[in-house]
């Protein structure tokens, strides 16, 4: 058969829902493709990724622990990528060269402005965390003209780094967890991995303005536990991150293809998928 291949790889990577996501946009665009999930050793990144396009291989998406070096490897980064020093989506153009993007934050964008309908124009943001996906959204974010962006983290450095870098965009502060007293936020974003251990981000009440929206990079089967703390608090919308990750799906798929899937069927389909496997 003629189908085009695709993959993502990460490690681990059992859990990973592109190859569902992927094949539900290709039967809705009738593109013949394969996408699977391949999990590549830590060490063996590069040769894997060479690999795969030596061998036919169309696209790549990268995910966890590999996106730092994928920007690396990539000889020619969108701007967004090389703002973002990250890439999850990779091809390799008819002279043979490696191209890189970023589709994380317009994804998580998308999702808040086009999907759920909140603003962020004029809005005082807040970000919780200061991970890989905190750097793919800052450039997109700060495209919505926000009033301004505090970034707090665990480990106050790494928020300040990315206060230095992304503050020739508009207004970005950081800190600590400290910082957060006697102030109020209209859009609060969890881009912490803490709750996937069960834990926080413990955050003061208090901080959510009245119409406040808070949206979760995190998705499972039930609320969680910072979308509960949320709702808890008052706030105003909630949600969870599973549109952001088909959005960042579907703009990887426009990169490769050029075509523009329907999300919101998708959206349900995973949300049905997740409930069966809770
Ligand atoms: P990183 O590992 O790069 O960053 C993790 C962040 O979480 C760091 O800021 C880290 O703080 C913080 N953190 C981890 N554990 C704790 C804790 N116990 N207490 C306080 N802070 C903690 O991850 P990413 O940035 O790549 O991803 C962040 C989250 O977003 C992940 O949970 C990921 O699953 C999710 N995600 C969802 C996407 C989607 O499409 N919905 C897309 C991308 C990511 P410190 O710097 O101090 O270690």
């Amino acid at each position: 058969t003629d189908k085009l291949r695709f993959a993502v790889f990460g490690n681990p990577i059992k859990h990973s829902r592109s190859p569902l996501i992927h094949a539900a946009f290709a039967k809705q665009c009738n593109v013949p493709l394969e996408y699977r999930a391949l999990r590549v050793e830590l060490g063996d990144f590069e040769r894997a990724v060479t690999a795969f396009f030596d061998a036919g291989g169309s696209g790549l998406n990268i995910t966890v622990p590999f996106k730092e070096q994928a920007a690396a490897l990539a000889a020619e980064l969108t701007p967004r990528a090389a703002r973002a020093t990250a890439v999850n989506t990779l091809w390799r153009d008819a002279d043979g060269v490696l191209h890189g993007d970023t589709t994380d934050g317009v994804g998580l964008v998308r999702d808040m402005v086009a999907n759920l309908g909140w603003r962020v124009q004029g809005m005082r943001v807040l970000i919780v965390g200061a991970g890989g996906a905190v750097r793919g959204v800052l450039e997109p974010m700060m495209r919505e003209l926000p009033d301004s962006v505090h970034i707090v983290n665990r480990t106050v450095e790494r928020a300040e780094t990315l206060a230095r870098e992304f503050g020739v965009l508009g207004k970005v502060t950081a800190g600590g967890y400290e910082t957060l007293t006697d102030r109020q936020f209209d859009l609060v974003i969890n881009a912490s991995s803490a709750g996937l251990q069960g834990e926080g981000p413990t955050l003061p009440a208090g901080i959510l303005s009245e119409r406040c929206c808070c949206y979760d990079l995190l998705y499972a089967a039930e609320p969680t536990l910072f979308m509960r703390w949320a709702a808890h608090n008052a706030a105003w919308a909630v949600s969870d991150g599973l549109g952001m990750l088909v959005e960042q799906a579907a703009e990887a798929f426009y990169v490769w293809h050029r075509q523009r899937p329907e999300t919101q069927p998708v959206v349900q389909q995973l949300r049905g998928v997740l409930a069966a496997a809770a």
